[in-house]
């Protein structure tokens, strides 16, 4: 979460909390209003069973409906998995539609690849189609959403999108996935990957291994979004684990998919950051005097400088570093 996001939150509350004798400002909890369906976005075809739907958008918005991350979904002989389900109810919807225009068969599986609201919110849809699917997360995902992650998302998906979310419930995943489960549907071999805390703590992988495809969740991106929840450290083994699976193709939570070059830029850019805020930090500078060293740096002029949030968000990433480094000495 961002810092400017947190701001917006606490603010939020604090208007909804002065305004308490009046109607709410939005229907964040009103479920008999829906918000318009989220347009078409056709679904890019990876390998012959692996899919996701691309969102271009880095952020969520009322124009985009805070679509702005990238389901993913594993057409199987046994039915269809669905690898996160985007911010919303409708977004939901609007993946079912996508599917639909591949394969007939039903969604049997969703998984959630960790906590945060654009890749949990969407499965209201699924198990409104399909009621008993079952919908598998980490435990600590489950942990979250519970104890106000989810409420959380629908306000801050609410307020990025002009109510774009309304009727979204918050669907609980039912069944757990910690990592090292090897699942077999028909002729398709999933298998669900936890390498530690990188985006979050929550984080699972799931490789499809006929086709050699893993969707890394958020683990990996060529984005400068949200570390709050997650560690350098563990991010930095995550993608050298990652690489390890030998897939031809990784599909990320925002961005179109690539190569295992993605894995060694996400290395690349956690291993500058924090490996320097180390340097910098017993050199006794602080975190604003280290980051324009760390900006200078080779991968950060040359290949991070392009991401989004870049401009906006490296001083939140470097204070991280800084506080993990901090604690990694104790
Ligand atoms: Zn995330």
């Amino acid at each position: 979460m961002k810092r400017r996001d947190l701001l917006k939150s606490a603010l939020g509350l604090s208007v909804l909390g002065g305004l308490s004798a009046l109607k709410p400002l939005y229907a964040s909890n009103d479920f008999t209003i829906k918000a318009d369906p989220m347009y078409d976005v056709p679904s890019t075809k990876v390998t012959d069973r692996c899919y996701y739907i691309l969102a271009k958008d880095p952020e969520p918005s009322p124009e985009n409906h805070a679509f702005f991350n990238n389901p993913g979904f594993v057409v199987t002989s046994e039915g269809v998995v669905v690898v996160d389900t985007g911010s919303s109810v409708q977004i939901g919807e609007m993946v079912l539609r996508q599917i639909k225009k591949v394969t007939d068969k039903p969604v049997v599986m969703v998984i959630n690849t960790h906590y945060h609201g654009d890749h949990f919110l969407g499965n209201h849809a699924f198990v409104e189609a399909f009621p008993k699917v079952d919908i598998y997360a980490h435990p600590a995902c489950i942990k979250n959403i519970k104890a106000g992650g989810g409420d959380f998302w629908v306000s801050f998906m609410q307020r990025n999108s002009n109510n774009g979310i309304s009727g979204t419930v918050v669907t609980v995943p039912t069944k757990t996935f910690v990592g090292g489960e090897v699942v077999k549907l028909g002729d398709t071999t999933l298998k669900i990957h936890q390498f530690g805390k990188a985006h979050t703590e929550s984080d699972l992988i799931v490789e499809v291994v006929e086709d050699k495809v893993a969707y890394l969740g958020d683990t990996a991106m060529r984005r400068v979004a949200n570390m709050a929840d997650g560690s350098f450290a563990g991010t930095i083994e995550t993608m050298k684990q990652a690489k390890a699976l030998g897939c031809e193709h990784y599909v990320l939570g925002h961005g179109p998919h690539d190569g295992a070059a993605i894995c060694d830029d996400m290395q690349s850019f956690c291993e500058t950051i924090y490996e320097s805020a180390a340097k910098y930090y017993d050199e006794g500078l602080s975190d604003f005097e280290m980051k324009p060293k760390i900006l200078a740096e080779p991968f950060m002029k040359d290949v991070a400088s392009q991401w989004p949030g870049f401009e906006s968000t490296m001083g939140n990433f470097i204070s991280l570093a800084v506080q993990e480094v901090e604690k990694s000495m104790f």
